[in-house]
């Protein structure tokens, strides 16, 4: 089957073909070109590279031939080189009426490049050439004209990668990321859990995770309102990130929760580290009239165990922190 953009190509092809030679209508062809479009003339000087230089040279030709030319495509080659940029390569034979003559012009080349914009496909390309006065029949495509087109289809393949690449970043980062902290989000976390999960395993390393809670959070929310509540949670969010190593890895757990991994730790350094996060949090001046604290809970991963267990045994030993009076560090 061919693919349904071939069709669209060639029917675009085939409606440029027919503005340009069997209506003489410059207007027309002018709705179907890119903003510049490379190529165009059959002699050395008909170069254009601006929508002014393709106008002067394409009107100038209708101006000398305004009768309209008939034609017939003998062969026609469509290639997608993405599904966006298309390479079209005709031979066809130009039949014209003037001055009570018929002139029969066979075996005329021209290539096309086209990209596929969301307005359809666009002439950002061509050249055209008579086998008798540039190359034979069976004869190759100058090489200034292959060099010229190919330039063109680097830049419009690459311009494509790079867009789709920037759009697989966009939601890659959305995707992972939590909007307000800036931090992993709760589905990256678990991702990143699992895999560090199996890197102690195969290397027989440690790992733990820190699960902290902020202390009284919710008068903060009620007092000076949930934009401020944001802020104490971005402010937090980047209290963590300073104070981590750069293997380590913050996460947004749930509303006022992180969740810390730190490969190659056992529960005595991670607890450290936790500690150190409970006083940089407590001596921070979150602009709320008072100090505020959080509850942390510590475990370490145990042979064979599940990243749901270890993170519950943070979440008991966090629970044990809040009940033991909050504003401290308790290990699993
Ligand atoms: P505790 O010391 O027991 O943890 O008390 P707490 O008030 O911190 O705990 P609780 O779970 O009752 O309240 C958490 C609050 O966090 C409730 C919720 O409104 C708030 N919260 C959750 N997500 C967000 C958020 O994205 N922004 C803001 N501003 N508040 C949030
Ligand atoms: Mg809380
Ligand atoms: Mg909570």
């Amino acid at each position: 089957m061919t693919h349904p953009s071939t069709e669209a190509v060639r029917s675009t092809v085939h409606a440029y073909l027919d503005v340009w030679l069997r209506q003489r209508d410059l207007a027309a062809m002018l709705r179907f070109h890119a903003s510049a479009v490379s190529g165009f003339g059959t002699g050395a000087d008909e170069v254009a590279f601006t929508p002014e230089e393709v106008e002067r040279i394409v009107g100038r030709d209708i101006e000398q031939v305004p009768e309209p030319f008939d034609y017939a495509i003998r062969r026609e080659e469509i290639r997608l080189l993405t599904d966006r940029v298309a390479l079209v390569m005709l031979i066809f034979d130009m039949i014209l009426d003037t001055r009570g003559q018929r002139v029969r012009l066979n075996g005329l080349r021209a290539s096309l490049v086209l990209h596929g914009t969301a307005g359809g496909w666009r002439l950002e390309h061509l050249h055209g050439s008579f086998p008798t006065s540039i190359h034979g029949e069976d004869e190759a495509y100058p090489v200034k004209e292959l060099e010229a087109r190919a330039e063109v289809l680097e830049r419009l393949v690459r311009e494509r990668t790079h867009s789709l690449e920037a759009a697989q970043q966009r939601l890659e980062h959305l995707a992972t990321t939590d909007p307000l902290t800036g931090l992993n989000n709760r589905m990256k976390a678990n991702e990143a859990l699992a895999d560090e999960i199996l890197r102690a395993e195969r290397h027989a390393t440690p790992l733990s995770v820190i699960l902290l809670d902020l202390d009284h959070f919710k008068p903060i929310n009620d007092t000076l309102g949930h934009g401020h509540g944001d802020s104490v949670l971005t402010a937090v969010g980047r209290l963590i990130t300073a104070r981590i190593r750069a293997t380590d890895r913050a996460a947004r757990w749930g509303g006022e929760e992180f969740l810390i991994l730190c490969p190659q730790d056992g529960i005595a350094a991670t607890g450290q580290l936790a500690e150190d996060l409970r006083r940089s949090i407590e001596a921070h001046d979150f602009q709320i009239g008072q100090p505020l604290t959080a509850s942390f809970g510590v475990a370490q991963l145990e042979p064979g165990e599940s990243a749901e267990s270890l993170v519950d045994r943070a979440d008991r030993a966090l629970y044990a922190a809040k009940h033991a009076g909050r504003n401290r560090v308790q290990g699993a």
